[in-house]
């Protein structure tokens, strides 16, 4: 178990050039949980995973992890860990180099690597993959090796960007079932952004409902499925009026 870390997000605002894309937004999620951010594509999830991660600087405000300041920090000093849409393997490594990739960049040595490479493959079922490379891999499995690799630093955050989209239905069903289990295990805060109503439905502690940068609504599934707060979330949501 990974001790789990609250991301406390106050007034943090992103603009590009003269575009604000994020006004500022003030939004907490909670240590342990698994918060689903939804909403329609270039509404800003992926831009507010990335200010989370240290991939893109805010434009203003604060953001806290496990309550330590973190906005100008670089990347690999916060504590998250992040999944991608598009696996964002490295082709030229094999799938238990690139799981390890993580842990040499922080100088582990070689020995306690193979180890931590060796549990964090068997978590997510990859095993006999190891010496493969991710053009020797499925769709499934390669989303394996990112998962497999997000995990081995035993990160105190996992921040998922559409990790399920390049996946095929069935896979998709399997992994999002698997994803559930493993969050049930690591016990990491977990924020997993998604435009797949099913997939936030079936998958969240609490969603929050995104719209053209700002937040729609905060509460569970059956909140946001049986008491919509606006005429979008209702909508978006799909339930009938
Ligand atoms: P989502 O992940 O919800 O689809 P994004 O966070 O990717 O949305 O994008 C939100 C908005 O910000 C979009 O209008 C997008 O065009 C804009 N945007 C994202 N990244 C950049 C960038 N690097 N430069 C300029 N605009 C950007
Ligand atoms: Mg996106």
């Amino acid at each position: 178990m990974t001790q789990a870390a609250e991301i406390a997000l106050k007034g943090v605002a992103k603009r590009f050039g003269t575009t604000e894309v994020l006004p500022p937004l003030d939004l907490t999620f909670t240590a342990g949980a698994f918060t689903v951010i939804l909403g329609p594509s270039g509404c800003g999830k992926s831009t507010l995973l990335n200010l989370i991660a240290g991939l893109e600087a805010v434009s203003g405000g604060e953001i806290e992890i496990g309550g330590r300041k973190v906005q100008d920090l670089p990347p690999r000093a916060r504590g998250c860990a992040m999944v991608f849409q598009s696996y964002a393997l490295y082709p030229h490594m094999t799938a238990g180099d690139n799981i390890g990739y993580p842990l040499k960049v922080a100088g582990v040595p070689r020995r306690e690597r193979m180890a931590r490479i060796a549990e964090a493959a068997r978590v997510v079922g990859l095993g006999d993959y190891l010496a493969r490379r991710p053009s020797e891999l499925s769709g499934g499995q390669r989303q394996r090796v990112a998962i497999a690799r997000a995990i081995v630093r035993a990160p105190q955050v996992m921040l998922f960007d559409e990790p399920l989209s390049n996946l095929d239905a069935l896979l998709r069903h399997e992994t999002r079932a698997e994803l559930a289990d493993l969050h049930r295990r690591i016990g990491a805060t977990t924020v997993f952004v998604t435009h797949d109503q099913a997939e936030a439905l079936t998958l969240a502690d609490q969603i929050v409902v995104m719209n053209a940068g700002r937040v729609e609504q905060i509460g569970t599934p059956a909140d946001i499925y049986h008491r919509p707060a606006t005429r979008f979330v209702a909508s978006f949501i799909g339930h009938p009026p």
